[in-house]
């Protein structure tokens, strides 16, 4: 099942397993990104490590048994599954016990984790569904106007409206006072088509909460057109596309989609490059792993930035769950720490907890060039 909206999300969030306990899994399965090779080794890792974790904990018979079946039929199904798998990403969500099985076809590769809990873990969803903007293409021309919804990769027609307006009349010929009568005629059907167009724009945007608009329209059109939108509707309109009415859906679909992630991506590199021009004059930011998660235990971190998918294996206290490359001993609470799969993963639920905003960054990018995370600072560091 593809995954396009947050009803999805929220389903799972309120199944409950109790007494048995749920596993969830997600996979980057991106192979514009990565070769197959590397995405079984992936899912290999987590299914071996999920083992060994579960091997030391202290639950009772049929409740492991529930989540070693889960692990043996997620095995399962990437054995059959991957090699033909088409989706970015790969969502499954299973308690055998309960014999509750779930797989969704995401639309941009997740971190990889596997997480066995009392809950399904369905916060990389919400994650998702906010990294994908929800937008409205509108197309005009002299007699028509198409509105759109694209959202999670799906196109959808939602209004449409024609208005009468007749072919402008030649230039040349007799330039007689009736010609020139009908003319001025016609402007006004086309400023009334406009506007019409205009006002039902702003109660669409209005409506259905979009973030974005993209406008499909003819050049010459656009300075009549622009004065008329709402100032919501300026705010929201961030590029022109090629389609206009008649332009088949799926072709709509995939300009809006490259707009989007071109936009994206100026956003991202904007982002990077302020925080690199902070790094390197001395200011408020940090950059690399073991400074950053230092910065990120004593909450000085206002904004976190890491590359897509990027990982690392540390340690974590297991008194004051502060974060660490290396340390053997917590340096606060003087306690033996404890090893981690992932101390990046750790770094992005601490961010989410404590509601400190957290950009991935989609590589290639300069963030590379500076250890794969880095943040912006509440204060500037004593150098
Ligand atoms: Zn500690």
């Amino acid at each position: 099942m593809k995954f396009t909206s947050p009803a999805q999300a929220e389903t799972l969030a309120q199944v409950k397993t109790h007494p048995y306990q749920a596993t969830s899994f997600y996979l980057d399965t991106d192979k514009s990104r990565q070769p197959l090779k590397a995405i079984n080794a992936a899912y290999k890792g987590l299914l071996n490590q999920a083992r060994l974790t579960l091997e030391t904990r202290d639950l009772s018979r049929e409740v492991k048994k529930s989540l070693l079946e889960d692990l043996e039929k997620i095995s399962q199904f990437c054995t059959n599954r991957l090699n033909s798998w088409k989706a970015p990403g790969l969502a499954i969500f299973c308690c055998s016990a309960r014999n509750l099985w779930q797989e969704l076809e995401l639309p941009h590769g997740p971190r990889n984790r596997l997480i066995q809990d009392f809950d399904f873990y369905t916060r990389p969803l919400s994650a998702i569904l906010e990294k994908f903007k929800k937008l409205c293409a509108f197309l005009v021309n002299r007699r028509e106007a198409f509105w759109y919804e694209i959202r999670m990769g799906e196109i959808r027609l939602l209004d449409s409206l024609t208005s009468d307006v007749p072919k402008k009349v030649k230039k040349g010929g007799f330039e007689g006072y009736e010609s020139k009568r009908i003319e001025r005629h016609i402007d006004a059907l086309l400023l009334e088509h406009f506007k019409k167009a205009a006002q039902r724009t702003f109660e669409i945007l209005k409506q259905n909460h979009f973030d974005w608009l993209f406008l499909g329209c003819d050049d010459q059109f656009y300075p009549q057109l622009e004065p008329l939108f709402h100032t919501y509707v300026k705010d929201r309109l961030k590029g022109r596309i090629k389609a206009r009415p008649g332009t088949e859906a799926s072709r709509v679909l995939q300009e809006c989609l490259d707009l989007e992630d071109r936009l994206k991506r100026e956003e991202e590199a904007g982002l990077v490059k302020a925080f690199v021009a902070e790094l390197e004059r001395g200011g408020r930011a940090v950059a690399g792993l073991a400074d950053t998660l230092r910065k990120l235990n004593s909450h000085e971190i206002r904004h976190l930035l890491i590359t897509h998918n990027f990982s690392k294996p540390g340690r974590v206290c297991p008194g004051c769950h502060g974060l660490f490359l290396n340390e053997e001993a917590c340096p606060t609470c003087k306690v033996k720490t404890e090893p981690v799969a992932d101390v990046v993963d750790e770094a992005i639920e601490i961010a989410l907890n404590k509601n400190v905003p957290l950009t991935q960054i989609n590589p290639p990018t300069r963030l590379e060039h500076y250890g794969n995370i880095g943040g912006f600072l509440k204060f500037k560091t004593p150098r």
